[in-house]
């Protein structure tokens, strides 16, 4: 099994070299003092440090070991304490933090390339993080004053962590329809009392605090989603002086037994007249906790790529290494019994096909990233808006996408190990069972399909759609004279249209037939998103051709040719995907429930 190895060399590419972060992050005046060319080079290679080196050798034991639920308290992996420390005493928690209260203010496109790292190197863990993370985004954006400057600097740091309290027994996908309450007191406070299922890291022995924002209704609330509220519920009691007090009235009643990130709590969690304090305006909570929802949707995504990337490394390694069979043109290594797997045509399309979302999918998530800066530090408000719609469109297809390609490589990297991928030692069908929770949370991969396609598209009857499709004509205008990249823009611009006319299709569906968006999303959502990552090749292509002759590491030639693979081998999936959606929503639903 190859040790994980942060992916260095590709990150400052994308970074550097594809979207010229340093030139974005200069344009963007609230973020340029926090982060020059330097600072963002030696924050790479020290967290590559920290996952490769801290994070990664935990990942196998601690899946053995899981968590211990005794009596309310959880007991976390050996090692994973000592582990949270050092991302503690390094300041991990708040690197995309607000300033003002702590964080150190690095923008998203940096931010997300540690996070891909994190979750590479040891999923598990890295959803402690990315869990306080997303509440501290929520806080700060919506929280009063009193709150944040009570709770954020001790999440940024994290001495405290953060959980975010959705899920009921019978309320996932639909909120709407949920139980817990909360009773206001005199004081300002709340009483909340509930059952939360499936709480990531709802209880556990890392953070000295668990803060857990969670959503209750009011008193009279109106019903559905519109009567939701948003709270913000300590474990501990927070003193006037910031010291910790008593505990608060909730408790972890148990936790799940589950396929993948064994080693994570996933807690039940009982409320009982618990203080809260609400976030946000009554009955605005389900809007606010879409700000962490959302964040926390790219970073699934990129936990998707993460898990890919591991096996990714894993599956490389091992085809250079195991022999079997001779080339079909001839014997490569003929003082050995056989030659490397590699050699094999069908090896050579599992690690392409591997490489072709990795990487594709890293540039996409960076891509997303970049919106999100200008989204949320942009100083003219044509330019912030922009962005915005383009974060609303691209999030649920970051989300999905990546996580179903991410699985997809898991799989497929257990493969290339044939009989092995299969045996616990390799680590790869660990990472199989760890990536298949990400399609599942935060929405899952067919309620992103309809944000997209229901919300998103028909939605805006286009309107957002058009701001991707103008980035990707603008690209293709832009560099229409470039000889390296005339191989790559003609397949673009005919999956560009393609993609054009069945978004079309799909909007005029739409008027008459209810099961129309339904019956497409999903393979929309797919079709977008190689789209998206056949503009994300054709980007990396413009930045490494140029480099390519004389390369002897491989590097800038790999890129090209890979883009080649891409281009030949997967963007043309478009096509059957287009045709399936154009054959609408009655072969779907034209079954009795006892016909299915
Ligand atoms: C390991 C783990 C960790 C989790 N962590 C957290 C956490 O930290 N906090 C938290 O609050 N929750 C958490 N969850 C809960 C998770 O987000 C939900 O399980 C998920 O959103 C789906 O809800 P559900 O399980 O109730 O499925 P359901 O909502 O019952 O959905 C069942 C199926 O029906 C489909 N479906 C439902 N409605 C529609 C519709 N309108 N149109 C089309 N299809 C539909 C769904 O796509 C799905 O395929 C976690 C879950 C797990 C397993």
């Amino acid at each position: 099994m190859a040790d994980y190895q942060a992916p260095l060399r590709d990150m400052r590419f994308v970074l550097n070299e594809v979207f010229d972060a340093p030139s974005l992050w200069a344009s963007l005046p609230k973020i340029a003092d926090n982060v020059d060319p330097d600072t963002a080079d030696a924050i790479l290679e020290e967290a590559g440090k920290i996952t490769g080196g801290v994070l990664a050798p935990l990942n196998r034991e601690a899946d053995e070991q899981g968590c211990k639920w005794n009596d309310g308290e959880v007991t976390s992996p050996e090692g994973f304490k000592e582990a949270y420390q050092t991302i503690v005493e390094g300041g991990w928690n708040g690197l995309g933090g607000n300033p003002d209260f702590g964080g150190m203010g690095m923008p998203k496109t940096l931010v997300a390339q540690f996070e891909e790292m994190m979750q590479g190197a040891n999923m598990a863990f890295g959803l402690a993080p990315m869990l306080t993370a997303g509440a501290c985004l929520a806080l700060d954006a919506h929280g009063s004053q009193e709150l944040k400057e009570r709770y954020l600097p001790n999440m940024y740091s994290g001495v405290w962590s953060g959980a975010m309290d959705l899920t009921e027994p019978h309320a996932g996908t639909d909120l709407g329809i949920i139980r817990t309450k909360a009773e206001p007191n005199d004081d300002g406070s709340y009483n909340v009392t509930g059952t939360k299922i499936f709480i990531t890291w709802g209880e556990h022995d890392l953070a000295e605090n668990i803060v857990h924002l969670v959503l209750a209704k009011l008193p009279n609330a109106p019903k559905g989603p519109k009567g939701i509220s948003l709270f913000l519920v300590p474990k501990f009691m927070v003193n006037e002086d910031g010291s910790l007090g008593e505990r608060n009235s909730f408790s972890c009643g148990s936790i799940e037994k589950k396929m993948g990130i064994k080693a994570s709590a996933t807690c039940v969690m009982n409320f009982d007249g618990a203080k809260g304090w609400l976030v946000g305006e009554e009955n605005k909570g389900l809007a606010a906790m879409f700000t962490m929802m959302n964040y926390e949707r790219l970073g699934v995504g990129i936990q998707g790529i993460g898990a890919a990337e591991a096996s990714l490394q894993n599956a490389r390694e091992y085809a250079n290494d195991r022999i079997q069979s001779r080339a079909p043109t001839g014997a490569q290594q003929p003082e050995k019994a056989a030659d490397p797997i590699l050699v094999h045509p069908d090896v050579r399309r599992m690690l392409l096909t591997m490489k072709g979302y990795v990487e594709g999918g890293r540039t996409f998530s960076t891509y997303v990233a970049k919106w999100l800066d200008i989204s949320k530090y942009a100083e003219d408000d044509e330019r912030r808006q922009h962005a915005e719609g383009m974060v609303a469109l691209l999030t649920p297809v970051a989300k999905a996408f990546l996580t179903d390609r991410g699985l997809e490589t898991t799989i497929i990297g257990q493969q290339v190990f044939g009989g092995h991928g299969f045996i616990r030692e390799w680590g790869q069908e660990q990472l199989v069972r760890d990536c298949r929770i990400t399609q599942i949370y935060e929405g899952t991969n067919g309620i992103q399909a309809m944000d997209l396609m229901g919300r998103k598209v028909v939605g805006s009857q286009g309107k957002f759609y058009e701001l991707f499709a103008q980035d990707v004509a603008a690209f293709i205008e832009e560099n229409s004279t470039d000889p390296a990249l005339r191989p790559y823009l003609e397949p673009l611009a005919a999956a560009l249209e393609r993609l054009s006319d069945v978004t079309e299709h799909v909007i005029n569906q739409a008027t008459d037939n209810p099961n129309a968006v339904g019956a497409a999303a999903v393979d929309y959502l797919d079709m977008f998103g190689y789209t998206a990552l056949a503009f994300m090749w054709a980007k990396s292509v413009k930045a490494a051709a140029p480099k390519a002759e004389g390369d002897t590491s491989g590097f800038y030639t790999g890129k090209l040719k890979t883009a080649r693979f891409y281009f030949d081998r997967l963007l043309p999936k478009t096509v059957s995907l287009a045709e399936g959606i154009r054959s609408g929503s009655e072969s779907m639903m034209a079954l009795a429930a006892n016909e299915i």
